[in-house]
């Protein structure tokens, strides 16, 4: 569900009279329609905490292999600049999100790629950086793109998903009371979750959850469109390795350029600010 139909929702459960007055007075919300996944069988807590442990090892790889940039590195800093921007404008879309233990890393490494786990754990590889050359309004559009997955859940779909293909709806609530098996499964389906491609819902999804984010943090929301062409572009050879956990459709720059307009204005007033 919507989170704005959820918030006026809990508006018309108070006395009529307030919720008349509040209808007459209130103007609709601005800002993008987005759907929330509904097969979320696998708690937050679980999927978070289980994103936690793969992001730990995910530093201490990098990290043996000097591959982890330091919070002084200027690509890091800049990074953490724009998600710390970026973050706070996400309540709208997930309230859970203001309690998680956000981290923002950058890895040294020529993948094209960049992601956020469950629960606020977001990597981007100096590669997409470099290779794509990206301005700040245009990096704001990519880490506000995987923001806008770890605040619609679409991780912890996909390991609910994952869990039930591999254990049949009735074995599912064995995982709950996490077994050593059941752990183990669920580990394996938080991988998947950050390798397999998203769907192409959760894609349109995140790309509208991306540009209301960066235009209500003062950054071009049109960016978006620049860099899902220069990722077509940059591909000669071998496509980037991010589309291959988010597939480009025929119809995403078309449908970026449709949704301007519905956050332009709080683009226009952010940067009034
Ligand atoms: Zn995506």
């Amino acid at each position: 569900m919507v989170p704005v139909v959820a918030m006026s929702m809990i508006v018309a459960a108070g006395p009529v009279a307030a919720q008349s007055a509040q209808a007459v007075q209130k103007a609709p919300e601005p800002g993008v329609q987005v759907r929330k996944p509904t097969l979320l069988l696998v708690p937050e807590s679980m999927v978070n905490q289980t994103a936690a442990q793969q992001y730990v090892q995910l530093k201490q790889q990098a990290s043996a292999a000097r591959r982890l940039l330091g919070p002084d590195a200027p690509q890091a800093r800049r990074v953490r600049a724009i998600a710390q921007r970026l973050i706070p404008q996400g309540v709208r879309f997930n309230e859970k999100a203001r309690a998680w233990a956000w981290e923002v890393n950058v890895i040294d490494a020529p993948t094209v790629n960049a992601f956020c786990m469950p629960g606020g754990k977001i990597v981007v590889f100096t590669g997409i950086m470099d290779k794509l050359q990206l301005s700040d309004d245009e990096l704001a559009a990519i880490v506000g793109h995987e923001i806008g997955h770890a605040l619609l859940e679409h991780g912890r779909a996909r390991m609910s998903e994952t869990v039930l293909k591999n254990a049949g709806i009735n074995l599912a609530s064995a995982y709950f009371g996490l077994s050593h098996a059941g752990s183990t499964a669920l580990a394996s389906a938080a991988q998947l979750a950050v390798t397999l491609p998203y769907s192409r819902s959760h894609e349109t999804d995140s790309d509208l959850v991306g540009i209301e984010l960066a235009a209500r943090a003062g950054y071009d929301p049109r960016a978006a469109v620049n860099v899902w062409k220069k990722m077509g572009a940059v591909s000669g050879g071998q496509p980037p390795q991010i589309l291959s956990t988010h597939p480009a459709h025929g119809t995403r720059i078309r449908d970026l350029e449709a949704a301007m307009p519905q956050v332009m204005p709080l683009y226009e007033k952010a940067r009034k600010g």
